[in-house]
């Protein structure tokens, strides 16, 4: 028997053959993203938190294909701006599945958001008092939440832990003031925090220390539907890491939160979709020098920004038929941009890489295309969606035509 639903599904685990289909029809680089994968790690979520609220931070990849999948599935939206409010609710979430958490909303996206239909349904989640006063004076009286900066964080990345950040929600000890500030404005609903980005079993008790103060502030507080713990759940880049064991963080979770009247709310992003997509990219150049070999690929820090932005390992693969003359070959992956950040893999092994080889990136269906660029003039990737063994074009790869198109 194979569990249909495994933990976490490895870049070896892709069958090459549809996904080199892909890459003739469509060409590379291209981010493919399975949905049915997008749907099982739902239902995964869901399992192991059952009975809590589950949101979805679009932010890890607002592929229409997804959003629309995910808003199906019924699980809500976690919206950090206003573009991402507004592709939640055109890709079907309803208005009082939305969340808006944003960290200083810029003047337009608060105008936009508190100006949609929708605002009279959807949630706001304010960070700062001064955010708050920006809410009341345009006239919102609708689903407020706090956001609490519980003084503790983790994360993969110094970049991305974001618990103990100032720039973060309200100081704790200001926060129960802040929520009888936000019922004098409008419907106090919830109270939020998020401990930061790629939480692994390690860090476990960061995330358990800082649930545990959101518990008891949501006991002097009162009368709240749901008390929001953040996402952040890690997902194993290294093929020799372990899955995150999600029960025993749910367990964690509730143990932490103690005895209170509202309900759970958690929010993932990367968990959702890191493992529900790949990065095909082919090889453009091999260049063997005294250190190591150079392979020079199609996609670089513009296509998949996080190895250049957090020195994050992403799996590498070679798509191409097994010939058991090719040895494993030490290479460098390297980008065609002119920074020494643009180097995708270092020191990695690979069957002795040929120009035109087809190669898979994994774990790239979190903030992969959502941090794509045009630097260098270089037109973003195309997406394509898979569901139920057919693949489709989500996501048309941008010409040089559009990267110019802004332009008086
Ligand atoms: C980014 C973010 C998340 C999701 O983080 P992941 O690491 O993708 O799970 C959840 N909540 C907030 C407020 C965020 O900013």
């Amino acid at each position: 028997m194979t569990d249909a639903n495994p933990p976490v599904r490895r870049l070896g685990d892709w069958n090459p053959e549809p996904l080199r289909d892909i890459a003739d029809e469509h060409g590379t680089p291209t981010y493919v993203i399975d949905l049915d994968r997008v749907e099982a790690n739902a239902a995964r979520l869901r399992a192991a938190f059952a009975g809590a609220d589950i949101a979805y931070a679009v932010k890890a990849n607002t592929s229409r294909a997804v959003l629309e999948r995910l808003a199906a599935a019924g699980v809500d939206a976690e919206c950090a701006a206003a573009g991402e409010v507004k592709r939640a609710l055109d890709a079907g979430f309803p208005a009082e599945r939305v969340r808006y958490t944003a960290v200083n909303p810029p003047a337009r996206d608060l105008n936009y958001v508190l100006g949609t239909d929708a605002a009279a349904d959807l949630t706001v989640t304010v960070g700062a008092e001064d955010t708050l006063n920006r809410v009341a004076e345009r006239g919102f009286d609708g689903r407020l939440c706090v956001r609490v900066n519980p003084g503790v964080g983790a994360g993969h990345h110094e970049k991305v832990s974001t618990g103990a950040e100032p720039k973060f929600g309200v100081p704790y000890e200001r926060a129960a003031a802040v929520c009888e500030q936000a019922r004098g404005v409008g419907n106090l609903v919830g109270i939020h925090a998020h401990v930061g980005s790629g939480v692994s079993g390690d860090d476990l008790a960061a995330h358990r220390a800082m649930v545990d103060r959101m518990g008891e502030l949501a006991r002097e507080v009162g009368d709240l539907s749901f008390v929001a713990v953040g996402g952040g759940f890690g997902v194993p880049y290294r093929e020799t890491e372990s899955p995150l064991d999600l029960d025993a963080v749910a367990r964690s979770t509730r143990d932490a939160l103690g005895d209170v009247n509202a309900r759970l709310a958690i929010e993932p992003g990367r968990y959702f979709v890191a493992d529900a997509g790949v990065l095909l990219t082919t090889v453009n150049t091999v260049k063997p020098t005294p250190e190591t070999t150079v392979v020079g690929i199609d996609a670089g820090m513009t296509t998949l920004a996080r190895p250049a932005l957090y020195d994050a390992y992403h799996a590498v693969r070679s798509l191409e038929p097994d010939r058991p003359e090719k040895k494993p070959t030490r290479v460098e992956l390297a980008g065609p941009v002119c920074e020494t950040a643009d180097v995708l893999g270092r020191d990695r092994r690979l069957p002795a890489p040929t120009r035109g080889d087809l190669l898979a990136v994994g774990n790239a269906g979190a903030y992969g295309y959502e941090m794509a660029s045009n630097y260098n003039s270089r037109p973003r990737p195309a997406v394509v969606a898979v569901a139920d063994g057919d693949a489709r074009l989500a996501t048309r790869r941008e010409t040089l035509a559009d990267v110019t198109r802004l332009e008086s």
